[in-house]
């Protein structure tokens, strides 16, 4: 029998995963079956035990998303210092009855940003808008790829000044309100961290964050020019991206983990990019 992943959320109908780790596995000749799992939300426990019964009939690896990251988080063995940070899980590796943890979603972000989009952060005044899973996954990559500066913003500050705290020390980092950032200037990068997009809604966020010769990019993926991008875009901005390609660069770090062959992601990229317009 090939070995055995799955992606677990719910809803999960949605979800690209199937699609990517097959072409993955075509690309790199691996004898692999991925499945998509609705995972279960009651009764409490129920998320933990359809795990454990994958893990029995063979699993070797899961990715975590939506509800379940901070379930998978709890349930773990070991867990990686991203994980940690994240307070998240999106990958998991069942080796030798334990659970071991990652959480992929920063560095894929920065692969993105940085290979994809040919944007280094390293010296670049980086702004971060969110606080949640995300952002919290994107904090310790980013802050290792050098920004000269790092701002977080969220609705919520004390979240933002909860999580800028737990990684005190690494790198500049500053959290504030979004009030605050009429008067911060502009940034290189500007990430929309938030969940906003995914209702049709905008972070607070002042269009004088932005700078014509930087980058504006949208974690949300497949839903064109968001109100965030099209604020960026009204505002000069000339490079624009959604989170196609952070979707697809984590899929690649969780394969190699699990396979330890690295597939190449520019086809698979372009083959599920969506136009911005
Ligand atoms: P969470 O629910 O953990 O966090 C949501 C964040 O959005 C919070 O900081 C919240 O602020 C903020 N927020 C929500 N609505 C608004 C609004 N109208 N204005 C300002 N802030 C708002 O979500 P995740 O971190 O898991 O996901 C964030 C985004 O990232 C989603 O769009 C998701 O689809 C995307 N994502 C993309 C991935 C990819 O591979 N491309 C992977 C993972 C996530 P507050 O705390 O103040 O409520």
């Amino acid at each position: 029998m090939s070995d055995q992943y799955a992606v677990i959320g719910n809803p999960i109908g949605h979800t690209k995963s199937p699609l990517i780790h097959g072409l993955f596995a075509e690309e790199t000749r691996q004898d692999l079956s991925y499945t998509a799992v609705e995972g279960p939300l009651e009764p409490q426990g129920a998320f933990a035990e359809t795990v454990r019964a994958f893990i029995a009939n063979g699993g070797k690896g899961m990715n975590v998303t939506a509800p379940f990251k901070l379930q998978a988080f709890a349930m773990a063995d070991e867990r990686s210092e991203r994980a940690e940070l994240a307070g998240a899980v999106n990958a998991m590796k069942f080796e030798g009855g334990r659970i071991i943890a990652e959480n992929f979603d920063g560095i894929g972000l920065v692969r993105d940003i940085e290979r994809n989009l040919g944007l280094p952060m390293a010296g670049k005044r980086v702004l971060m808008l969110g606080a949640g899973g995300a952002a919290r996954g994107a904090l310790l990559p980013f802050l290792a790829a050098g920004p000269a500066e790092m701002v977080i913003v969220n609705r919520d500050v004390e979240k933002a000044k909860a999580l800028a705290a737990t990684v005190g020390g690494r790198g500049a980092l500053l959290a504030c309100a979004y009030r605050d950032l009429e008067t911060m200037g502009r940034f290189d990068l500007v990430v929309n961290a938030t969940s906003a997009s995914l209702t049709g809604g905008l972070p607070p966020v002042p269009p004088s964050v932005f700078s014509p010769e930087g980058a504006a990019y949208e974690l949300a993926y497949g839903k064109r020019l968001t109100p965030f991008l099209r604020l960026a875009r009204n505002a000069g901005v000339r490079t624009i991206a959604d989170g196609v390609g952070m979707l697809v660069e984590q899929a690649a770090e969780a394969f190699d983990w699990w396979r330890g062959v690295r597939p190449e992601t520019r086809t698979v990229i372009n083959r599920l990019t969506v136009p911005l317009d």
